[in-house]
């Protein structure tokens, strides 16, 4: 939620819900209404026309990040997710991060690839020319299915072609380019590719097998960049000790793995709380960090000429701000409005930017106290309440266990029990 004097609010965490909620709304002008879909499950009819075999509803919580502050403008982030600390954690990270001024992004016009298979191509490159000198033809075929994309200034714009080898021999893939503006754009690209296979089997003499979106979105990158105050962070021993910590990442796919999650505990928490596809963002941010050949961190750190650590996250986010699920769910639509963005480039900035202070976060707390200290409160209470507690209880029973070191579900039960 972007707001006129700032996403920083003190004590918010201290707040009741419904303190909170006054305050989000009155800031970001949510109607009754919407305020009332915060606690609200899905309708039923909605639910049964999104998916199939719908029997109920699955809620998360929300909360909402604050302190951000991207390319000059604060900006309250939404953020659906059911692991305790992440909120807290982008909270804290934008926080160090607004003394230096914020987040400062940049990004790529939102181009997609769709991917056409050619096989049984006798002369592979003879089939390649001929296909790339009908290129226009080609984009006026795919422009022509969408007529509301290349009305707003997106569309086909390109094709490439590439050879591959492969144990049926050799094949052509086509790589259509589209631009698909405020779109995620997996429908958009996907009916177009179609709309050109039989005309590529014309072209080519072959046959088309697959026709379908990359989720390998690398025309679609976002990147943010922050710089940390090192005296806000314990002094320049702790950024030669995060800098350290992140060198396991560069080269080592083992905690490259854990580090990318990290990532994306923030970036699903918002791309959820959005109506947008977790798992195509999921599947594109991974394929990006192997894009050399070895999987790596998505993020890179260096200490600037003051001995400050700066940050930098650089990733494709294929995000929409229209159509797709975001579009009719009414709580997704709710917080978009919070969030006052009006394009899905900025979307996608915002997103890259909580990428970004989800993993400064993560990293700091691991090259410092260690993860499980910030986790142990919230965890401590989860235990609690698994364990059986009363509501009344929770609190009271998740303090003896963090005070006797033991968060465990033995010993909760037992305490539980002893009520
Ligand atoms: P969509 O088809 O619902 O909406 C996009 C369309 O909206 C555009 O084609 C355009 O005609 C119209 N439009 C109106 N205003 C626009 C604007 N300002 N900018 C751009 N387009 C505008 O959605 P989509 O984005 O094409 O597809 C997203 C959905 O596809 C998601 O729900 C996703 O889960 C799903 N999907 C994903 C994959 C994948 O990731 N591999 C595959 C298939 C489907």
């Amino acid at each position: 939620m972007k707001i006129n004097k700032t996403s920083k609010i003190s004590g918010f965490y201290k707040k009741s819900i419904d303190e909170r909620i006054d305050l989000i709304s009155s800031i970001a002008s949510l109607t009754e209404e919407e305020q009332s879909l915060l606690f609200k499950a899905l309708d039923k009819g909605l639910a049964d026309r999104m998916i199939e075999n719908v029997v109920g509803t699955f809620t998360l919580p929300l909360g909402i990040a604050l302190n951000f502050r991207v390319n000059n403008e604060d900006v309250f982030v939404p953020m659906a997710t059911e692991e305790s600390s992440v909120v807290a954690a982008a909270s804290k990270a934008a926080k160090i991060a607004r003394k230096s001024g914020g987040f400062r992004t940049e990004s790529t016009d939102p181009i997609m690839i769709g991917q056409i298979q050619i096989l049984d191509v006798d002369d592979v490159a003879t089939a390649s020319e001929k296909i790339l000198q009908e290129k226009n033809k080609l984009l006026t075929v795919a422009n022509a299915q969408d007529k509301i994309l290349t009305n707003l200034g997106g569309g086909a714009k390109d094709l490439a072609v590439r050879i591959l080898t492969s144990s049926f021999g050799k094949m052509i893939v086509v790589h259509l380019y589209v631009d698909v503006r405020d779109a995620m754009g997996a429908n958009a690209v996907n009916t177009m590719v179609e709309a050109l296979a039989p005309v590529i089997e014309d072209i080519s003499g072959g046959r088309v097998r697959l026709k379908i979106l990359s989720n390998l979105a690398d025309q679609r990158l976002v990147k943010s960049r922050a710089i940390f105050d090192k005296d806000l962070i314990g002094g320049e021993k702790v950024v030669d000790a995060f800098l350290e910590s992140v060198e396991l990442a560069k080269i080592d796919p083992y905690r490259a793995a854990t580090h990318n999650k990290g990532i994306m505990n923030g970036i699903d928490a918002v791309i959820i709380a959005t109506g947008n596809d977790f798992r195509a963002i999921e599947a594109g941010a991974h394929a990006y960090a192997a894009r050399n050949g070895q999987y790596t961190s998505l993020t890179n750190y260096w200490k600037d000429e003051t001995g400050n650590l700066v940050g930098e996250i650089k990733l494709p986010l294929a995000l929409g701000i229209v159509g797709g699920a975001g579009s009719i769910h009414p709580t997704a639509q709710m917080c978009k409005k919070m969030m006052r963005i009006s394009s899905a480039q900025q979307l996608s900035e915002l997103v890259a930017s909580v990428g970004l202070a989800q993993n400064f976060a993560a990293v700091l707390a691991l090259s410092t106290v260690g993860i499980q200290k910030g986790h142990m409160s919230l965890h401590a209470k989860n235990i609690a309440m698994m364990a059986g507690a009363n509501e009344e209880d929770i609190d009271r029973i998740a303090n003896i266990l963090i005070k006797e070191g033991n968060v465990k579900l033995d010993r909760a039960k037992e305490l539980v029990k002893k009520e």
